[in-house]
């Protein structure tokens, strides 16, 4: 099977199905997270770039971020004409996320539709049997794969593509990892509305970069290691620190998210990428992910002198014995020490929380929340497990009966349950989610200093509005009895 044409013109989109985050391993509603964080679409800038190489004309449409409708993407389609559209989707948004194929279909019926996104690692086939107006569908790392695509290699040899052939539904090579990071170009940036990105607490200006990918561990929740491999793969910090410049001097964005699956994993690498951006003198500021067991006193050291504000680190539980269960590989004492490194090089910690696992019950979930207060992060959020399909969680939770929607349905996102334990109903585990949050966030204590913390009157007041929203959301829940 050939494509007999170059593909020329390419609509990238994040459809208007909701603001979601898109990430492989996070793709939670933006509104159901403490810290409401709107981050550029950076899947879709570095597929944008790579075709840029080709000649291609592209066009980036983050639906969800402008707040935009339906008929601005048909409006789009209309103006644009483009020869592929490609759709970024997330498991919690599929249905939704593929009108989009359907939409472009009635008004260009030769455009190719093509979709990307974590769940067609696993539900590949399933999603072209089930809705027939997408075409095609990416799996793994697909930047190079959607570039041999539009370059009109023939969809047999590309990797992790599933594509239509006749009737028949046939899937081409294995997908491939990206083993070389600094060849990718640099996200398209100028494709981007960038003012739409901005820092929740300063209102700056801020965007997400990609500092690795891959990552050895196993937590059974997640579905990294199968996008993106067990290997850590480390772009050169030199290539790190000239997309820093290119913001900065291009875009004027001085704020910064790195985004890796394990940013602080390599020691020796993650000090020299801090040394290479503190000689600049650059004055800007990030934020990262870490693991609890892969932070110490010489890290942090050198990451706040180059401008590390705020970790955001997976505690996940305050039970020991279910940190073993969920492969975690951390401790409870690792997790005081990370948190209390944190307070004491003044940057700002948030620690993520997770219960809904089938061995919770009412102790595990009072121990967590227990352990929250004790450890006492700047943020934090609690998240009820979501059973990404394909990962271990999922099967577990699936062959024990725990799944309360139907397969291969759309699930809401990370605060509305579709699991049950084998003693905690959903509703449980909702009310114990908006207990935990309302409880945490809500003393006066810790308003009084988070404020303080601030030490500016309109990042304070920031606070104050992101606080009310969070409450209003919550006030909605709390009708619920404790649990
Ligand atoms: S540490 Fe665990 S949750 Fe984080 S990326 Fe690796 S496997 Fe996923």
């Amino acid at each position: 099977m050939e494509l007999l044409w170059k593909l020329k013109k390419v609509l990238l989109c994040h459809p208007p199905s909701g603001l979601y985050r898109r990430d492989d391993r996070c793709q939670s509603k933006v509104d159901d997270q403490t810290v409401r964080v709107v981050l550029p679409p950076l899947d879709l800038a570095y597929h944008a770039a790579v075709l840029e190489r080709l000649g291609c004309q592209c066009k980036i449409a983050d639906y969800p971020s402008e707040h935009l409708t339906w008929e601005n993407f048909e409006k789009d389609v209309r103006e644009f004409r483009p020869d592929l559209l490609l759709i970024s989707a997330t498991y919690p948004t599929l249905a939704s996320d593929l009108e989009a194929a359907k939409r472009l279909k009635t008004l260009l019926p030769e455009c190719l539709t093509v979709a990307r996104g974590e769940v067609f690692s696993v539900w590949d086939k399933l999603t072209l049997q089930k809705y027939p107006h997408v075409d095609m569908v990416l799996t793994g790392e697909s930047e190079l794969s959607l570039a041999a695509l539009v370059d009109g290699r023939s969809p047999v040899d590309i990797p992790g593509l599933t594509y239509r052939y006749g009737e028949q539904i046939l899937r081409g090579p294995e997908p491939e990892l990206i083993a070389d990071l600094d060849a990718l170009p640099f996200p398209a940036r100028h494709l981007l509305k960038n003012h739409l990105y901005r820092s929740p607490d300063s209102n700056q200006l801020l965007t997400t970069i990609c500092a690795a990918r891959g990552c050895p561990s196993e937590c059974i929740f997640c579905p990294v290691r199968r996008v993106s491999g067990v290997k850590i793969r480390l772009r050169s910090p030199e290539n790190i620190l000239e997309e820093i410049q290119e913001c900065v001097e291009k875009y004027h964005i001085r704020d910064f998210l790195f985004h890796a699956d394990t940013f602080t994993y390599h020691k020796r690498w993650l000090i020299e990428l801090c040394r290479l951006i503190a000689d600049q003198d650059l004055e800007i500021r990030w934020g990262c992910n870490s693991r609890v067991d892969t932070i110490d006193e010489e890290r942090i050291f050198w990451m706040k002198r180059a401008g590390c504000w705020i970790i955001g680190f997976g505690v996940e539980s305050g039970d020991e014995q279910s940190l073993l269960w969920m492969r975690k590989n951390a401790s409870l004492d690792q997790a005081r020490k990370a948190i209390s490194l944190c307070r004491k090089y003044g940057v700002r910690s948030h620690a993520f929380f997770m219960f809904g696992f089938p061995w919770d019950t009412h102790q595990t979930i009072r121990q967590t929340v227990a352990f929250a207060k004790e450890l006492s992060p700047d943020f934090f959020d609690f998240n009820i497990a979501f059973p990404l399909p394909g990962t271990e969680f999922y099967e577990m939770a699936k062959e024990e009966g725990l799944l309360v929607f139907p397969e291969g349905e759309e699930a809401e996102g990370y605060a509305k349950a579709i699991v049950r334990t084998r003693t905690l109903s959903p509703e449980d585990l909702e009310r114990w989610r908006t207990h935990a949050l309302w409880r945490l966030y809500l003393r006066p204590g810790y308003i009084l200093k988070t404020l303080w913390k601030t030490r500016s009157l309109p990042v304070a007041l920031n606070y104050v509005k992101a606080a009310m929203r969070r409450g209003r959301g919550l006030l909605k829940k709390k009708s619920n009895p404790q649990p």
